[in-house]
C-alpha cells in the first residue's frame, strides 16, 4: 500500500517519483479540468505550479460531449488510460444531473481506476479566523461502495429501492489505509465512524472490519463513533478527532462539515488513492455552478490538492513552498476570495500567490 505523504521511502515513494529522481524529466500527470468553476481554477494550478518551477507536464482531458460505450460515460477512455499510464493525476469538479441522465462521472472514476480511498486533509489556516484555531483531522473515506454502488430501482409504482452495498474486502482495504496513514503520520488516534445500530449488517461488517485492523495496531488508539453524535462532537470540539475513517456516503457528509469548520469548500482539499499506485486529487467541492465563468472561484482547494499531489510525488520543496504561498497570501488578507470575505477575482488571488512564491 502506497501512503499519501508517507516520510519512510520505502514503498511510499512511486514509481513515477523515482523515475524523475533518476532521470531528472518533468512528470507527466492528468489534468481533468472539469466543469463549472472547473476550468478557471486548474487555470491558477497551471500559472502557479509554472510560477513555482514545478516539473510536470500536463495531459490535459476535458469531459466529452457524447457518452464513450466504453465508459457509459462522458468521461473518454483516453483520460482513464491517461490516467492509467501516469498513475498520477489533479480533478476538477465535475457536474452530475440530479436525479436522472448519465452514470456520473465522478463515479466512474472510481470504479474504473478502482479509487478505494479518499483523503481528506481539514486543518485550520493560520491567519484565517473561523470559530476554532485547533482544527487538524483527516477523514478518510471509503470510495467505491455503500449507497454509491449505482444499484437503484422501482420496485413497483411509488416504491423505490437503492441497495447499500457493503464488502469484507473494500472494508479491509480502507481500514488497513487508514491505520497505515495514522501510522506513517505520527498521528495517535483512528475513529470509525458508522450508524451499526440500525445498519446493523452493513455498517456491521464495516466496523468489524475495522477492529480486525485495529489490532495490528496496538499503538494506534481505536475507537467507535455513531455518526449523529460524531456530527455533534466535530461541531462541538473538533479537536477531539484525529484520522476518520468511514463508510461511503458518510465520508462524503462529514468531510463538507469538517469544511465549513475551517473556512468553507473553497478551502479543503482530497486525494484519491487506488490499489495500483493511482493518486488523482481533486477539490472537496463541486462545480459550483452559482459562481462558474465569473472570475470568483476560490482556487485555493485544488491548489492544496496539487499540494497533496506533489507531496505524493516526493516533490516537497516545491510542495512546501506553494502551501507557504498560499497561507500567506491569505494570512496577509489583501488578497481573499469571496467566499473568504475578500473581493477579490480569482485572477487577482492567484498573482497574489504567484508574488509570493
Ligand atoms: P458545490 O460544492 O459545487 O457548491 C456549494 C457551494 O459552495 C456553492 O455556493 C458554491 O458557490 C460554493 N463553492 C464551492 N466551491 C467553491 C470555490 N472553490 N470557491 C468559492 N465558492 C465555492 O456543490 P453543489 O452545488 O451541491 O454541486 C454542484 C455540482 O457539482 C453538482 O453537479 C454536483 O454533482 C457536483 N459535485 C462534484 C463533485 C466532484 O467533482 N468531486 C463534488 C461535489 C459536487
Amino acid at each position: 500500500t502506497q501512503i499519501l505523504g508517507a516520510d519512510s521511502s520505502s514503498g511510499a515513494a512511486t514509481s513515477v517519483a523515482r523515475a524523475f529522481c533518476s532521470s531528472s524529466t518533468p512528470i507527466t500527470a492528468t489534468l481533468f479540468p472539469g466543469d463549472g468553476i472547473g476550468p478557471e481554477i486548474a487555470e491558477s494550478v497551471k500559472k502557479v505550479f509554472t510560477t513555482a518551477g514545478v516539473p510536470i507536464e500536463w495531459e490535459e482531458h476535458y469531459v466529452g460531449t457524447e457518452i464513450d460505450p466504453r465508459t457509459q460515460s462522458f468521461l473518454t477512455w483516453d483520460s482513464l488510460e491517461s490516467v492509467r499510464r501516469n498513475k498520477v493525476g489533479l480533478k476538477g469538479p465535475m457536474a452530475t444531473p440530479i436525479g436522472k441522465g448519465h452514470r456520473s462521472l465522478n463515479l466512474t472514476l472510481r470504479k474504473e481506476l478502482n479509487l478505494y480511498a479518499n483523503v481528506r486533509p481539514c486543518y485550520s489556516l493560520p491567519g484565517y479566523k473561523t470559530r476554532y484555531d485547533d482544527v487538524d483531522l483527516i477523514t478518510i473515506r471509503e470510495n467505491t461502495e455503500g449507497e454509491y454502488s449505482g444499484l437503484e430501482h422501482q420496485v413497483v409504482r411509488g416504491v423505490v429501492e437503492s441497495l447499500k452495498i457493503i464488502t469484507r474486502q473494500a472494508s479491509l482495504r480502507v481500514a488497513e489505509y487508514a491505520f497505515l496513514y495514522a501510522k506513517t503520520h505520527g498521528r495517535e488516534r483512528v475513529s470509525a465512524i458508522h450508524k451499526a445500530n440500525i445498519m446493523q449488517k452493513t455498517d456491521g461488517l464495516f466496523l468489524k472490519c475495522c477492529r480486525e485492523v485495529a489490532e495490528k495496531y496496538p499503538e494506534i488508539t481505536y475507537e467507535e463513533v455513531v455518526i449523529d453524535n460524531c456530527c455533534m462532537m466535530l461541531v462541538k470540539n473538533p479537536a477531539l478527532f484525529d484520522v476518520l475513517v468511514m463508510p461511503n456516503l458518510y465520508g462524503d457528509i462529514i468531510s463538507d462539515l469538517c469544511a465549513g469548520l475551517v473556512g468553507g469548500l473553497g478551502l479543503t482539499p482530497s486525494c484519491n488513492i487506488g490499489e495500483d499506485g493511482v493518486a488523482l486529487a481533486e477539490a472537496v467541492h463541486g462545480s459550483a455552478p452559482d459562481i462558474a465563468g465569473k472570475n470568483l472561484a476560490n482556487p485555493t482547494a485544488l491548489l492544496l490538492s496539487g499540494v497533496m499531489m506533489l507531496r505524493h510525488l516526493k516533490l516537497n520543496e516545491q510542495a512546501e513552498q506553494i502551501h507557504s504561498a498560499i497561507i500567506n497570501t491569505i494570512a496577509e488578507g489583501k488578497y481573499r476570495t469571496a467566499d473568504l470575505g475578500g473581493s477579490s477575482t480569482t485572477t487577482e488571488f492567484t498573482k497574489a500567490i504567484c508574488d509570493h512564491l
